[in-house]
């Protein structure tokens, strides 16, 4: 998709309330190309491609999208939000975003956008001081509206019946390939226009937090760390569920109700207020009190929205409090080498008198042949 289906209304407030982030930055000029800040703020995502695509967003004044004159028709226009300025095959586009954001003394580009193009900006607009656009647009991204989380909760509901169509499946005898396939499948079957990643772990590559699901094949007597997202309308979807193919591993029964035990916690500590500190840690307490503290190597979860990963991330070394609209994963893990892996991943929003859990599966392994 290259355009959000966001009404320009909302488009204006969010460009007003980055221009804030602006003032309490001294930041003149906020420059955006591929990633995620350039369809939050116009509906519009860049091609990923060496012609450039810029947003010229000046503190006072108004924004101009530069774009390639061939992909300006699939730009949707949005008055009041900003104007389109089409560069020619022949033209110099870092000299018309030079032209458009003057010689700011401080100037915020976005943190995906190429190399090659910052520090030609940065020759052409002078030294001056430069900070990553996150900077302004991190905390405001965090904090989902309505449409966001309906968007958020339409993915989760789509990676949910992918996850329970696969319940109805066979794994032994396939290869993780194959089985990663099938969960790619029924990702775009739900609605999803991206299948972002497959993560199918079998046996002891589970170990592998983010194994990549290769030509191993499935065996009986397995468990398969199944980790899976897409997007759906612009936004992610992000979901982990054990697989057990027949009888589980020897000790994965006991281990996974500490696990669960230790998510579910987690989960329900997550509120309004809350540091995102204090979230990791009830998850890792518990896991470190059942002896597999060190079986846990990674954060407790990761923000979603427009990226897969994005702030806030529930983390030891994020102190900030959690807020009402943050959506974000909650999922720890166990990882014992040579033998066998487990995760078990929701997505949350917090809400005023808690959170909202936007993933229903039921968190018991799911049992298949
Ligand atoms: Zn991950
Ligand atoms: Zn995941
Ligand atoms: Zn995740």
């Amino acid at each position: 998709v290259t355009s959000l289906s966001v009404d320009d209304a909302v488009l204006g407030r969010r460009c007003d309330r980055v221009r804030a982030a602006m003032a309490e930055h001294d930041v003149d000029v906020l420059l955006l190309s591929v990633g995620p800040d350039l369809p939050y703020l116009t509906g519009y995502e860049a091609m990923p491609l060496e012609r450039l695509t810029m947003l010229v967003l000046p503190r006072e004044g108004d924004a101009t999208l530069v774009v390639p004159g061939l992909e300006a028709p699939r730009v949707h226009e949005r008055p009041g939000v900003f104007t389109i300025a089409p560069w020619g095959e022949a033209d110099d586009p870092i000299a018309l975003v030079g032209q458009l954001a003057g010689r700011p003394r401080r100037a915020a580009v976005g943190d995906h956008t190429w190399a090659r193009f910052v520090l030609a900006l940065q020759a052409e607009l002078g030294a001056g001081d430069w900070v990553p656009a996150r900077t302004l647009t991190g905390p405001l991204r965090a904090v989902k509206d309505d449409a966001e989380v309906a968007a958020l909760r339409r993915a989760a509901a789509a990676v949910d019946a992918a996850v329970t169509d696969l319940a109805g499946s066979r794994f032994s005898g396939r290869t993780e390939a194959e089985v990663a396939r099938e969960f790619a499948d029924r990702i775009l079957a739900h609605g999803h226009q991206v299948v972002n990643f497959t993560i199918v772990a079998s046996g002891p590559n589970g170990a592998s937090p983010h194994h990549d699901a290769g030509e191993r094949v499935i065996r009986r007597g397995e468990a398969v760390v199944c980790d899976v997202g897409g997007t759906l309308d612009g936004y992610c979807s992000d979901i982990t569920r054990m697989f057990v193919v027949g009888e589980p591993p020897e000790g994965f029964t006991e281990i996974y109700a500490v696990l669960r035990e230790a998510q579910e916690a987690a989960v329900a500590a997550a509120t309004a207020g809350t540091p995102a500190a204090a979230v990791d840690a009830v998850a890792r307490d518990r896991i470190a009190a059942a002896g597999h503290g060190e079986h846990f190597v990674h954060r407790t979860g990761h923000g979603i929205g427009i990226e897969a990963h994005e702030d806030p991330y529930v983390v030891a070394t994020n102190p900030a409090p959690l807020e009402v609209g943050h959506a974000f994963s909650v999922e720890p893990g166990i990882y014992l080498p040579g033998r066998f892996g487990m995760r078990l991943e929701d997505i949350l929003v917090i809400t005023a008198d808690g959170s909202e859990a936007l993933n229903r599966v039921p968190h018991d392994p799911i049992v298949v042949g």
